[in-house]
């Protein structure tokens, strides 16, 4: 478990060098790390995943900078969220419906992906406002195949991926591309390959529930006003890592 946990936070570590990197349109996997402040070249000690954030106080050990939060969080959340795919199949915790023993690392591999990918989605949206199709079409290519060895049905699969894609097809037409952006309809289809039909209109409600929930809670509080944007694909990732997780377990417990 303890390397299960420390392999998330390595894997999360490099996520962050995706999204940041991304960003700023400069390569993956050349270069060494650098403060983004005071261009100072980072020590091994200064990228140790969530370690060296604590040891540092958040800032940086040459210009004192303030680093962004993001690195620590999407560290923890990617070392916890493996930890616990690794519980849910060794504990047999809300078991997909079409899971078999045999290809049970190939599970884990799909949800460590998938969780690595929304979490990205995520991230990125939050902080750049944008759902790039460089991190979704490639996941779409790859996923594909992996859920039909891993014996989703293709009827599922296109099912899914035609009626999510289209909710958000419908709202980018109607709308004329105000409502929602051409990313949330290729996210949409993302979320229908990830878990069919059924389980994936049930993250899509879980979705709109949790973003009407924090909006209204942003006005309350008036940290956001009626004008305020609110970016929706951390909620419709999240949701679809929170289904893809535990949603046979939750859909029993509402739809009993
Ligand atoms: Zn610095």
């Amino acid at each position: 478990m303890v390397f299960i946990f420390f392999i998330g936070l390595c894997v999360g570590s490099f996520l962050n060098v995706i999204i940041v990197r991304t960003h700023e349109n400069i390569s993956i996997v050349r270069g060494r790390s650098i403060c983004p402040f005071c261009h100072a070249t980072l020590r091994f000690f200064d990228v140790i995943p969530v370690l060296s954030y604590l040891l540092l106080c958040g800032k940086c050990r040459f210009c004192h900078a303030r680093i962004h939060p993001q690195y620590p969080l999407v560290e923890l959340m990617t070392g916890v969220g493996f930890l616990l795919i690794y519980l849910r199949y060794t504990v047999g915790f809300s078991l997909p419906e079409t899971f078999s023993v045999s290809l049970l690392p190939w599970f884990f591999v799909r949800d460590a992906f998938l969780l690595c990918v929304f979490l990205v989605i995520a991230v990125y949206d939050l902080r750049y406002t944008y759902i790039l199709d460089r991190f979704i079409l490639p996941a779409l290519i790859a996923l594909i195949p992996l859920q039909l060895f891993l014996g989703m049905s293709w009827q599922s699969l296109l099912a899914g991926t035609l009626v999510l894609g289209s909710f958000f097809g419908a709202q980018y037409f109607f709308s004329h591309g105000t409502w929602v952006g051409g990313g949330d309809i290729r996210l949409g289809i993302l979320m229908g390959v990830t878990l069919g039909l059924s389980q994936g209109l049930f993250a899509l409600l879980l979705a709109y529930g949790t973003g009407a929930f924090v909006a209204v809670l942003l006005l309350v509080t008036k940290k956001a006003t009626r004008k305020t944007q609110i970016p929706f694909g951390p909620f419709l990732a999240g949701a679809t890592s929170i289904v893809l997780f535990a949603g046979t377990w939750m859909m029993n417990i509402f739809f009993l």
